[in-house]
């Protein structure tokens, strides 16, 4: 079995003008893992997403997925990453199944081998009833799910979400964190998890705390609780990174 990292951030540096938004970001996922970054607000995440994304190339420093980078193989990495971002990206007006699609063609995917992908997803998400369905018509946590099972459409090796979870409400957020690490396990699919949330990732693999634009602590949850001398991760959380949750 290859070992080798899905993600792999050495010495990343970004910066806009004056603010340094990255300061310096080590992070390293091995497949199929499932790690948390935690972070306050401004404290870089999206910034991250972006440079992992290959939106923007960092100032300094070296971003490797799947053993390679962004300007030496950026279609081959594109087809083996899903990105789940902040702000709705999804066709409110189209049906769930036309954006599916919309989105497999951009892949290259089509005809029955794309709409079967697309009803094993609405069966995995429990919206395979839902799929001539308006996205408009659904509710926040459908969309979101949306989101999700599109950035899936590719049967992506590395999945980056960045706040998942936002606009959710507390029952529907910790139903995602679950049913997004069981995919993760049972299909072996790595994810970075982006949250300001510590209850989101405090069963995560590995969990990454980021603040100011550094990573300030990074271990599984249990060697952070004891970096820390903490009682658990929130505990942890605000010792390591001056952070209150929420
Ligand atoms: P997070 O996602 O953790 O909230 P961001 O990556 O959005 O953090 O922001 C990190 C820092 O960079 C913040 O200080 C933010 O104000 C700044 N920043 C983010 N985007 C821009 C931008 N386009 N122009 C200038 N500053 C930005």
């Amino acid at each position: 079995m290859n070992d080798a990292p899905v993600l792999n951030l050495k010495g990343v540096v970004k910066r806009y003008g004056a603010v340094t938004a990255l300061d310096g970001v080590d992070l390293e996922i091995g497949p199929g893992q499932f790690v948390g970054l935690l972070g306050p607000n401004g404290a870089g995440k999206s910034t991250l997403f972006q440079v992992i994304a290959g939106l923007f190339a960092p100032d300094a420093g070296d971003v490797q997925l799947f053993g390679t980078t962004h300007r030496a193989n950026g279609p081959a990495i594109r087809r083996r990453l899903g990105v789940v971002f902040q702000e709705r990206s999804v066709d409110l007006d189209m049906s769930i199944r036309a954006n599916l699609r919309f989105h497999g063609r951009l892949f290259g995917i089509g005809g029955a081998a794309l709409d079967a992908r697309i009803d094993a997803l609405a069966v995995q998400f429990g919206a395979a009833s839902l799929l001539a369905r308006p996205v408009r018509n659904l509710s926040g946590g459908q969309q979101r799910k949306v989101e999700i099972a599109r950035a899936l459409i590719n049967e992506p090796d590395l999945l980056i979400m960045d706040e998942p979870s936002a606009g959710l409400d507390t029952p529907s957020r910790r139903a995602l964190v679950a049913d997004m690490r069981a995919l993760s396990q049972s299909q072996g699919r790595a994810i970075l998890w982006a949250t300001h949330l510590v209850d989101e990732v405090d069963e995560a693999d590995a969990v990454v705390m980021l603040r100011q634009g550094q990573v300030v602590a990074a271990g599984t949850p249990a060697e952070l609780i004891r970096q820390a001398g903490a009682e658990d991760l929130t505990d942890a959380y605000s010792r390591l990174t001056g952070s209150a949750d929420q």
